[in-house]
């Protein structure tokens, strides 16, 4: 399997180029040359499966010849299934929970940071230490986070032998729980940056650095963001669990999808282009409503970041719709040049209306604000006695205002643990979800990290300083 990049001008790599690269050097993003597509039967084949065994029919296509077949299955075995030292607590991996006739949430909180970015990272760190291993090189982790990311690429990369890893985040402004998943683990390969700035900054000092075509090569940078394929590639396989276990391929499934940057609802439409029967994808997002905005005009327009009660989403560029548009765009990286030179220049682009067209025709998209949010985590726990998290609210609100209760299974993505947004939670519902018990003294555990201006040079001189001595 070979890779492209959506600009066209890079080279093209295979899964271990683009596993080791994350962003394409002429600054797009790698795509498989070709989506593969399973059939009927081979869907209907998954049935009664284990998760890791479904992740190795997705995923093996795309790995292509870069693992063999057993050392693809024995990181699958390790990340995903408890016998083999998999750190998931559910023995589903990726439980499905029926709130009502036809609706249904998709627990992906159960890895070992509590949400589901751990899906990808848990194996991203497996994939890494494997290829570099077998390179003889080092690698640095360059990452910035809104509050998920960065925790779940800490736990995949920790102590790993040739990786250190510099993640950024927003200073003050992710919560206590996700500031100390990351600057609790206290280890040299791991150093945490609170930058002050927002989301859009840390990410643009990311993208910098990875621009820095020099820089990059003499630190080794890789990107863990959803920027990287292999993440978006292991999301794919929790649409075919779960679709599976509602009737797929005999029966189309919907799905909600709380939306930041994409990568985790680009993984749905994926599936849906390697034959799972989706009827629609809801974009769902919270008053960072780009793509919301999209969907309603055809225009494309970098807007103002609020602070919302579901912070993972506060994020107005989305860097994986970049992939999105180079497919419906018949893969034309003239095309995506042309949009991504309009968003740099001119803050934003208006989408070919063939384009827009297709874009509408696959997707649906709500806005939901704090007042919405908080209302229907109030309702989800009074009449079902659900707790859900903010985000996974932003998505219940969206499935119910989107899609039609005519008997499909309409499944909300539940994309993190309600404890991990306590403070929101229990404004909403007046219960105080606890933390399981892993993670029960999170808040006496000592912290480390450092403090950065919005400084290119000065996170360079930091980043090659390497580790802690
Ligand atoms: C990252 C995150 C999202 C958004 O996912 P994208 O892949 O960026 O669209 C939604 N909810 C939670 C809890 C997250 O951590």
């Amino acid at each position: 399997m070979k890779y492209i990049s959506t600009r066209g001008k890079a080279e093209s790599l295979d899964f271990e180029g683009v596993t080791l690269t994350g962003l394409a050097r002429d600054g797009g993003l790698y795509v498989p040359e070709e989506i593969p597509s399973f059939t009927a039967d081979e869907i209907r084949a998954m049935r009664g499966k284990t998760y890791a065994e479904v992740a190795f029919e997705v995923i093996s296509p795309f790995v292509g010849d870069c693992l063999t077949e057993g050392e693809l299955k024995r990181m699958l075995d390790a990340t995903y299934d408890e016998n083999y030292g998999g750190q998931f607590r559910h023995p589903a991996v990726a439980p499905l929970v029926q709130t009502g006739n036809n609706d249904w949430l998709l627990e992906l909180f159960h890895g070992p940071t509590l949400a589901f970015k751990d899906f990808a990272l848990q194996l991203l760190g497996r994939f890494f230490d494997h290829f570099t291993a077998k390179r003889g090189e080092k690698l640095t982790i360059l990452g910035a986070t809104s509050g998920d990311t960065g925790s779940a690429a800490i736990e995949g990369c920790r102590g790993r032998d040739n990786v250190s890893i510099f993640m950024l985040h927003p200073k003050g402004r992710v919560s206590d729980v996700q500031r100390r998943q990351m600057t609790s683990v206290i280890e040299s390969n791991v150093v945490n940056i609170a930058i002050d700035g927002n989301f859009d900054d840390c990410q643009a000092l990311v993208k910098a650095c990875f621009n820095d075509l020099s820089f990059r090569d003499e630190v080794g940078l890789t990107a863990v963001n959803s920027i990287n394929w292999a993440r978006v590639m292991a999301q794919i396989v929790y649409y075919f669990t779960s679709a599976v276990a509602l009737g797929a391929p005999d029966r189309a499934v919907s799905y909600s999808v709380p939306t930041g940057n994409f990568g985790d609802i680009f993984a749905g439409y994926v599936a849906k282009k390697m034959g799972l029967p989706i009827e629609k994808l809801v974009i769902a997002t919270n008053s960072n409503d780009i793509l919301a905005r999209t969907l309603e005009t055809g225009r494309y327009e970098r807007g103002e970041v609020y602070s919302t009660l579901s912070p993972s989403m506060d994020i107005q560029i989305s860097s994986n719709f970049e992939r999105m548009l180079f497919d419906i765009a018949g893969r034309d990286a003239a095309v995506i040049t042309r949009y991504m030179n309009d968003l740099t220049t001119t803050g934003g682009f208006t989408l070919d209306s063939a384009h827009y067209a297709a874009l509408r025709d696959l997707f649906a998209a709500e806005r939901v604000n704090d007042e919405t949010t908080r209302s229907v985590m109030q309702e989800m726990s009074a009449s079902a006695g659900y707790i859900a998290d903010p985000h996974t609210a932003v998505g219940v609100e969206a499935a119910n205002v989107c899609l039609p209760d005519n008997g499909a299974p309409r499944v909300t993505l539940s994309t993190a643990h309600p404890a991990k947004f306590g403070h929101a939670v229990k404004e909403a519902t007046g219960i105080d979800p606890t933390l399981p018990a892993h993670m029960a003294d999170l808040m006496d555990r000592e912290e480390r990290m450092i403090d950065l201006a919005n400084d290119v040079d000065a996170l360079q001189a930091r980043v090659r300083e390497g580790g802690w001595s």
